[in-house]
């Protein structure tokens, strides 16, 4: 008889919340759908397209389009089938089997996958009161002999964020170790370390187009490093891993710089808005909540029963996530921030 390893055979497939027909204010998401001028230019665009090709392995166009966007070289970047894929090329590519890796708790679950299925060993560094303590990150990470520390800056789901300069230490100071820092959020924060991954050998910066920039269907994730690293997270991804309609796609996208700015406005208002609701129920329901201050395109609440509210929502038609011992919600459309303020006096009041 055939025997799962040991491995697999815990391993369940990543299942995000079923919210089809609520608001869905639980996988943050842009809110926002691409401009009709631009889906109208984009459908031409398919046209032109061969479909009985393969896609340039490299993603050449679109990596120039992302580095253009961002102020960084095109030679630091390599693109991916979303940044989940990366993550799982960087763990099979820079650890070996039995190697140690840290991970900041709480953070994106997708790491711990990542490096069990690489039979790496992991050191999950638990974040009191979910902040960061830098040196005892260090310390730790020495200790355990770490070969790769992973997090993401801001934080998913604290949306906390670490200063450039402590980021800066981290990298410097685990000089054996590689540091990966997932920034999917920064274009939320002012906290990013693009441009400066020529100064560090052990630094890879994973950037997504899956958030603020409002394209997550299209799975569009890139990795930032130095050209040795680069060269070899090219080397070990599959060749043809981002598929033609999407490269297109995203070049487009990533040639209109204005309009991404303002699509990142909006969402920020959006935030402003959701913050400013949920504190002023924070006033009128003293004790019930507390909103860690941090700047990413959702709100992270400490409370008790979490995970009850989250399911109360959801049979009143809205949809946030409860991860981490946190309730996380995405900034929404004015409406949906609306439903959801109300929804939640609702629950918190019953
Ligand atoms: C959403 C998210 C990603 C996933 O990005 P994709 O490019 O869509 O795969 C990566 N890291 C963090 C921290 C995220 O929250």
């Amino acid at each position: 008889m055939y025997q799962l390893n040991r491995k697999i055979a815990g391993l369940r497939a990543y299942a995000p919340g079923d919210s089809a027909g609520c608001v869905r204010l639980d996988a943050n998401e842009s809110f926002l759908s691409l401009p009709g001028e631009l889906a109208a230019r984009l459908g031409q665009a398919l046209g032109s397209l061969e479909l009985n090709r393969y896609p340039d392995p490299a993603a050449g166009e679109l990596c120039r389009a992302f580095a253009g966007y961002y102020g960084v070289e095109p030679g630091h970047v390599t693109a991916g089938n979303g940044s989940d894929e990366l993550i799982s090329v960087i763990f099979q590519a820079f650890l070996e089997k039995g190697e140690a890796f840290a991970t900041l708790e709480p953070d994106f679950s997708m790491y711990a996958q990542g490096g069990l299925l690489a039979e790496a060993r992991h050191v999950p560094i638990p974040k009191p009161g979910f902040a960061v303590d830098v040196e005892d990150t260090i310390a730790r990470c020495r200790e355990e002999g770490v070969r790769l520390l992973i997090f993401s800056n801001p934080c998913n789901p604290t949306s906390l964020v670490l200063k450039r300069e402590q980021v800066r230490r981290l990298a410097r100071s685990l000089d054996n170790t590689l540091v990966v820092l997932d920034e999917a959020y920064m274009d939320f924060s002012g906290e990013s370390l693009l441009g400066e991954e020529e100064g560090f050998d052990n630094l890879v910066i994973l950037r997504t187009c899956s958030k603020a920039l409002g394209l997550a269907a299209l799975r569009l994730g890139f990795a930032v490093a130095n050209e040795t690293l680069t060269g070899k997270l090219r080397a070990a991804k599959s060749p043809y891993n981002v598929n033609s309609v999407s490269q297109a796609l995203g070049d487009m996208a990533l040639a209109e710089p204005q309009m991404l700015r303002d699509a990142r406005e909006t969402i920020l208002a959006s935030r402003g808005e959701l913050l400013a609701g949920l504190e002023r129920l924070s006033e009128e329901l003293p004790g019930r909540f507390r909103i860690l201050p941090g700047e990413a395109n959702f709100a992270a609440l400490v409370m008790e029963d979490g995970g009850t509210a989250q399911q109360r929502l959801l049979e009143k038609g809205v949809a946030v996530r409860f991860t981490g011992g946190l309730l996380r919600v995405t900034c929404g459309r004015a409406e949906e921030n609306q439903a959801f303020l109300e929804k939640f006096r609702e629950v918190l009041e019953d």
